[in-house]
């Protein structure tokens, strides 16, 4: 391969890092700063340290540019809320009183004021807070703390350079405020945003900034002719301003697609591109368009958002590609390491060869700097590196762990038929009628009752050694009996067996299935200062023993009435997991589901007839492009078949998703020929069900008709309400009547007025109906 001359060495760089620091600091002094234990100042002081501590670490890797401007104390779109001054009008008393509280009250809402909406960047599991934007929003710059971050860095002695998010994607992440009109875009108030990013420019010019990142990640999503224009128009002015740094324009998650010959006529300095597996359509794209003359591209070669290893030795032949499509060719990780955990090394419980195949944000640097060093002085400068990239490689593609000729063998053979109930919906509904003799309108909930504080003691005991697992099980039996008579008392129908061995509904089962790893320090902001451990999905799926089925069947014992097992599906296993990057996706989907189908085939072995396989994850996997959905959905709905295919007629199959808005999905969702599903529709009055209405839906669905994402109890009359509307849309013999979600973040005095209404509500209603 042909290396960047000397006089334009790669620089090795990255566009954000974990914020928390290695023992969570942040997360603690935050919550201790809300509680009152911590001063503002104090959090600032620790804020500031946990900055220069990354920048330190980053430069002291070797990174050539540092970012600025990542951190944040809740989410970076907010902080972009802030820096553009579009506070919503309901916040901004608080702001002006104090900036920090307000800036938190606008992130959680408090007693009188309501919070931002906040919902998943992108396709990743990290949570945004959505601007709300109008008519009337006056836009005004505030670049106070970028340019603080940025002199914190260049004080240091540091070579920083600050991102931002992009003025289009903020637009296009933003909603109309409350009160204005849903037609309303907030992309027509462009021309009135670009000149407070004008004045932020100029801010950070004068600061010492030599470069800004304005990431554009919403350009990767398909987007319309007046979009791209819009992206066109934003950066020709950008592009023209005299007073300000060179712009390097980033993108990640994707290829650009239509956007890409938009960006590389920009009058901008540079480009940044995913190159990895998800935007690996760049590589053609960026020929096709005669590349960059002239223009710096940064090449997100390592993988930001998953925690493999980087092959090396193809990251550099596609850095050696590139060497000709552009002026010069930079190297980092295809987007902010925020995604990943901090860093492998701290892993103790891992097989020490399993853990050589894992890359953390503080391993990715090291391979980006690695890479740049290898593309400015030859792959000879790098030999050691690239031979224990290949050992580490050769190590996972040839492991018993991520090759088990049994899973093999199994998923090889599955057919059509093992993914096809045995009978059609109408005959299995006779069946299950005559089998479970239910009322019209049958009442359940939908798995979790309330974790207490107790259960949540009771597993840290059991941690720590103060309780033993028999002690911890009989915490777990007591909670059980206590779930299934409050459930008998109040007049379910269906009851569940409430979930209180489960901290995680995910982690749960990625505990007891071969192939999974499980981290102690793998934290990864899910939002503010919520913080996940994903498990990592790394060799062939098996499941070495039955997982639910001895609580489920102890339940079911307490009880005449029947009890719904409870199962977390296998798309769910995988979006909220680090999964395999070494096959396609539906491959890991369907030993997953073989897996879950054991567990469906043993639970109904053990008399259990009603099984619901949770698929809450269905709709944020989607892909970001619509010509990417159908093989997805294919597999998705596969799995979700292969898991519960195999059971017999009488049995019946729930599944659940946590979304009103399923609009895109609603093929896929009837694909699943579960035999009742339950959605969330409190909220938007059955919206849903008028959905599944139009769709033509045949099969039963229980719209919820308590929001238990409050605290607030519905009255009978109000669920009866909305059983009436669910009523306008679906037939009394599909209705049924259950909540929203999972009741486990909700108090027990709330759950049991709330469901004792329920019940009452259904009652009601039933008494409605004509006799038939
Ligand atoms: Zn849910």
């Amino acid at each position: 391969m042909t290396t960047q001359s000397a006089s334009a060495e790669a620089r090795a760089t990255v566009y954000g890092y974990p914020r928390h620091g290695p023992r969570r600091e942040l997360k603690k002094a935050i919550e201790g700063y809300w509680k009152g234990h911590v001063t503002a100042d104090a959090l600032r002081a620790t804020a500031a340290q946990l900055r220069r501590a990354t920048w330190r670490q980053l430069a002291g890797a070797g990174l050539d540019e540092v970012p600025t401007g990542d951190f944040s104390y809740y989410d970076h779109v907010l902080d972009t809320t802030v820096m553009v001054g579009a506070i919503p009008e309901r916040h901004r008393a608080a702001v002006a009183a104090d900036p920090l509280d307000g800036y938190f009250a606008m992130a959680r809402g408090t007693q009188d004021v309501a919070p931002l909406e906040m919902t998943k960047w992108f396709d990743t599991n990290y949570h945004y807070l959505v601007p709300e934007l109008g008519p009337d929003t006056v836009f005004a710059a505030d670049s106070t703390q970028q340019v603080a971050e940025l002199t914190e860095a260049l004080t240091l002695g540091l070579p920083a350079r600050p991102v931002l998010v992009g003025p289009v994607t903020y637009l296009l992440l933003a909603k109309p405020a409350p009160g204005v009109a849903a037609g309303f875009d907030p992309l027509t108030l462009l021309d009135r945003l670009l000149p407070v990013y004008a004045e932020v420019l100029a801010d950070l010019r004068a600061a010492g900034a030599t470069w800004v990142q304005l990431d554009e990640p919403a350009l990767v999503q398909d987007r319309t002719r007046a979009e791209l224009g819009a992206a066109s128009r934003a950066y020709r002015a950008l592009g023209a301003l005299t007073d300000r740094p060179q712009l390097l324009i980033a993108s990640y998650f994707d290829r650009l697609g239509d956007a890409l010959p938009v960006l590389a006529e920009a009058p901008v300095e540079g480009l940044a591109l995913d190159f990895t597996q998800a935007g690996a359509a760049n590589l053609d794209a960026l020929a096709a368009v005669g590349g960059l003359p002239g223009k710096r591209l940064v090449a997100g070669v390592v993988d930001g958002r998953n925690i493999w290893v980087n092959d090396l030795e193809k990251s550099l032949a596609t850095l050696g590609t590139l060497l000709g499509l552009a002026e010069r060719v930079d190297v980092s990780a295809s987007c902010s390491l925020l995604h990943v955990p901090l860093d492998a090394a701290a892993e103790r419980d891992i097989d020490p060869q399993i853990l050589r195949w894992l890359a953390f944000a503080r391993q990715k640097t090291a391979e980006v700097v690695t890479l740049a060093r290898g593309l400015t002085h030859g792959a000879g400068a790098i030999v050691a590196e690239l031979a224990a990239a290949r050992a580490d490689l050769a190590s996972r593609a040839g492991s018993a762990v991520t090759h088990d000729p049994a899973v093999r063998a199994r998923t090889g053979a599955v057919t059509e038929a093992d993914a096809r109930r045995s009978q059609p919906y109408t005959a299995r509904a006779a069946a299950q009628r005559a089998h479970l003799g239910l009322p019209l309108l049958p009442t359940t909930t939908i798995g979790s009752f309330p974790q207490t504080g107790e259960l949540r003691t009771a597993r840290a005991d059991l941690r720590a050694g103060r309780i033993d697992t028999a002690g911890y099980e009989e915490r777990i039996r007591a909670e059980i009996q206590e779930v299934l008579a409050f459930q008998e008392k109040a007049g379910l129908d269906v009851l569940v067996h409430g979930e209180p061995e489960r901290s995680d509904m995910v982690q749960y089962f990625a505990e007891r299935l071969t192939g999974y790893l499980a981290t102690r320090h793998g934290w990864v902001q899910s939002y503010g200062t919520r913080y996940v451990r994903p498990p990592i999905l790394a060799g062939d799926v098996s499941r070495p023993e039955p997982m639910t089925v001895r609580w489920t069947t102890y339940a079911q014992s307490l009880t005449d009435r029947p009890v719904k097992g409870m199962l977390t599906g296998p798309v769910t296993m995988l979006a909220w997991s680090f999964v395999r990057d070494d096959q396609p996706l539906g491959d890991t989907a369907r030993q997953v589901a073989l897996a879950l189908r054991d567990e469906v085939a043993d639970l109904e072995a053990a008399g259990t007839s009603v099984i619901q396989v949770d698929e809450p994850a269905l709709r944020e996997t989607l892909p970001l492009r619509a010509t990417d959905r159908p093989a997805y959905l294919s597999w998705a709905t596969e799995a979700f078949r292969i898991t519960t295919g195999g059971v017999r007629p009488g049995t019946q199959i729930h599944t659940h998703m946590c979304y009103a808005e399923f609009g895109d999905i609603v093929q896929a969702i009837d694909d699943l020929d579960a035999d009742v599903i339950s959605l969330e529709a409190a909220r938007s009055h059955m919206q849903v069900a008028r959905e599944l209405a139009a769709h033509g839906y045949p099969r039963e669905a229980g719209p919820g008709v308590y929001d238990i994402h409050s605290p607030r109890v519905p009255s009978t009359q109000e669920a009866a309400e909305l059983l009436r509307t669910g009523l306008r849309a679906i037939p009394a013999d599909r209705l049924w009547v259950n909540p929203d979600c999972g009741l486990k973040t909700r108090g027990w005095p709330e759950t049991r007025a709330a469901l004792e209404n329920l019940v009452a509500a259904a009652r009601t209603v039933r008494g409605e109906l004509p006799a038939s």
